[in-house]
């Protein structure tokens, strides 16, 4: 498998804090890789600083290319795409119009292909295309978020919190899109606090603790870990045995 992203000794401050320090990793082709951790430590910060909306001290490198020259915009056209915390729709428009903005400067026929697929993939939003983002499920929102993102056609989606205020089956579903997506050959680096949620679909895992990388291997390793299992995933009777 080939190194999609490469990110080496990476550094993020807002103002004289550092919000992430020191920090390497990579996601290979064909790939699910989850970072997991605490509320703050620095994951959100990660991925918005690799995506290009804060500047970042350290390489990031995307295809082989490093990609410090290159706005948000260049980086989605060059295949990273990253679907935020809060999904950030226009509310106020129908769930057609929001999935137009993710083909942005695509021709007629790309942004086609790119509604076909993402209509494939979401069939509710089909169903649902003329209705206001604003009146969505948490769920279908989230959907809708992602499916945005996948107009595009990127190589690689970094999600952050896709979880984040829904109910379990409904995390279920969207963790199957992504492993759904890897069968697809798009690459997955998902941010979640949902720990046990991510290491399943997961193929490798970095925990993240005050803005630092403390762990990381392959997912089914590190869901078993005992220092994991007592932090992260509610079984602190595992570590204590
Ligand atoms: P969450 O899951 O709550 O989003 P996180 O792991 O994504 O947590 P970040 O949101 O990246 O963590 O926050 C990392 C640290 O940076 C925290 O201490 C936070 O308070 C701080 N921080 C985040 N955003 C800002 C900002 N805009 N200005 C100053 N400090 C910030």
């Amino acid at each position: 498998m080939s190194t999609l992203l490469e990110v080496t000794d990476a550094h993020v401050s807002y103002g004289k804090v550092e919000a992430v320090r020191s920090v390497s990793l990579t996601v290979a082709e064909n790939e699910i890789v989850t970072i997991i951790g605490a509320n703050g430590a620095g994951k959100t910060t990660l991925l918005s600083a690799i995506m290009g909306v804060f500047p970042l001290k350290g390489r990031v490198s995307f295809l082989g290319e490093d990609l410090a020259r290159y706005e948000i915009e260049d980086r989605v056209a060059r295949g990273l795409c990253l679907v935020p915390e809060h999904r950030e729709l226009f509310a106020s428009m129908n769930v057609e119009d929001n999935l137009q903005l993710g083909a942005f400067r695509m021709s007629k026929a790309h942004a086609a292909r790119g509604f076909e697929h993402v209509y494939t993939l979401f069939p509710k939003l089909k169903e649902r295309r003329k209705q206001l983002a604003g009146t969505l499920s948490g769920g279908e929102q989230q959907m809708l978020a992602m499916g945005r993102a996948l107009m595009g056609a990127p190589k690689m989606l970094m999600l952050d919190e896709p979880s984040l205020g829904l109910a379990p089956i409904i995390v279920a579903g969207i963790f199957e899109i992504v492993a759904k997506l890897r069968e697809e050959g798009v690459s997955v680096l998902l941010v979640e606090q949902n720990a046990q949620a991510a290491l399943k679909v997961a193929d490798r895992a970095y925990v993240m603790e005050l803005g630092e990388f403390v762990l990381n291997g392959k997912a089914s390793e590190i869901a078993t870990d005992q220092r994991v299992a007592a932090s992260y995933l509610g079984f602190a009777e595992a570590a204590a045995s």
